[in-house]
């Protein structure tokens, strides 16, 4: 056979494939054990929202519709809560989709994106597909350093990409140090500022880059409904810009990229303020749960404005991972960040949190 893996793109061949959070159906089968705790893909514990499932149901009936390709009625939600307009607005399946969508528009070989080490891997991923180059900078303490980001743009950069608050790491930026970023920026170098975990922050100097569009229009904000929201298994998210840069993200989408249930689902949930309160107090509470017992257990973690948290056992965790899934409990390698001491856990509910501090305590003295 020919080898194929020789006929691929380059940036294809160099990737490494994106390794999701172990499903509980696979840990099943593998151990053949129950009552499974995962606490690894920074999923909502709560469950699919009371609200989506009544208004999916009655839904179901119109499957062999085509979904609205415009997603007007969401659009027009999204665009009234943040005081924006429907035209700066594009949707995609899952934010994931939108982040690919902006590298195919805006870059090819020769350009270059710049990225944080430590940071979300679907940015490698989309610039490398399109055959473009990414450069990395270095972090500090965990985090981006936006001076060193700044330092490494050039003439051929054409995006950045910033998760704020961080995956995996969960280090977030002030609305000052973005704005004093945003400042050294060249003004055709787009920001996509990626904000999938912004309804869990609650940190002083915080801010939506939403705020910093009207002086900036090179920013992308992202988000997404998979997270606080509760839709991961939807696939619904979302970017704001300028209208120039939404209407080129637009007609690279997919005409029906959102199926109907997501679009419905989304809208919706957006007004289920009970849904997302208490997502966000579980997720405070669980941080400050998850810190003591790892504090308890002299084990040093990375303070968190997300809901997941980095932890670090000073030695390859690979094993302690292995353990944790025969204990019913699977978290996050992420040696693939370069953090092979590390394990990323989830915040899940309180009683989910206690089987992985328990298991961990087993695993430790074992
Ligand atoms: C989870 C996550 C997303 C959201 O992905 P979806 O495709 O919307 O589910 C985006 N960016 C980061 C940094 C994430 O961690």
């Amino acid at each position: 056979m020919t080898d194929f893996f020789a006929q691929a793109v380059s940036g294809v061949r160099n990737l490494a494939p994106y390794q999701p959070g172990k499903p509980i159906a696979e840990l099943e089968r593998e151990l053949g054990i129950t009552d499974i705790v995962k606490l690894a893909s920074n999923e909502n514990p709560h469950g699919t929202p009371a609200s989506v499932k009544n208004a999916l149901a009655a839904a179901l009936d119109d499957l062999t519709l085509y979904p609205d390709g415009s997603g007007f009625q969401l659009k027009q939600k999204l665009a009234s809560k943040f005081a924006v307009k429907p035209e700066q607005l594009t949707l995609g399946n899952g934010s994931n989709e939108i982040l690919d969508i902006i590298a195919r528009v805006f870059l090819q070989p020769g350009d270059n994106a710049v990225v944080s080490q430590h940071t979300f891997i679907v940015y490698p991923i989309a610039v490398q597909a399109v055959g473009a180059e990414l450069k990395v900078a270095p972090a500090k303490n965990f985090g981006h350093d936006l001076d060193a980001m700044a330092k490494l743009i050039d003439t051929n950069t054409k995006l950045v990409f910033i998760a704020n608050p961080n995956n995996p790491t969960g280090t977030w930026l002030t609305g000052d140090e973005l704005r004093g970023f945003m400042q050294q920026v060249p003004a055709h170098v787009l920001v996509v500022v990626d904000e999938a975990y912004n309804e869990f922050v609650e940190r002083d100097g915080f801010i939506s880059a939403l705020a910093l569009l009207n002086d900036f229009p090179n920013i992308i904000v992202s988000r997404t409904f998979s997270k606080a929201y509760g839709l991961a298994g939807l696939r619904v998210g979302y970017s704001i810009s300028n209208t120039q840069v939404a209407d080129l993200l637009n007609r690279l989408r997919e005409p029906f990229n959102v199926n109907s249930l997501a679009l419905l689902a989304a809208e919706v949930v957006l007004d289920d303020a009970e849904y997302l309160a208490k997502s966000q107090a579980n997720n405070a509470a669980g941080m400050a749960q998850l810190e003591a017992g790892f504090a308890q257990l002299g084990l040093p973690f990375i303070p968190s404005a997300s809901n997941c948290i980095c932890v670090d056992f000073g030695k390859p965790a690979g094993p302690i991972y292995d353990a944790l899934l025969k204990e019913g409990v699977i978290v996050r390698p992420i040696g693939v960040y370069e953090m092979p001491t590390w394990l990323r856990v989830s915040i899940g509910l309180p009683h989910e949190n206690q089987r992985l501090l328990d298991a961990l305590a087993k695993v430790l003295a074992a």
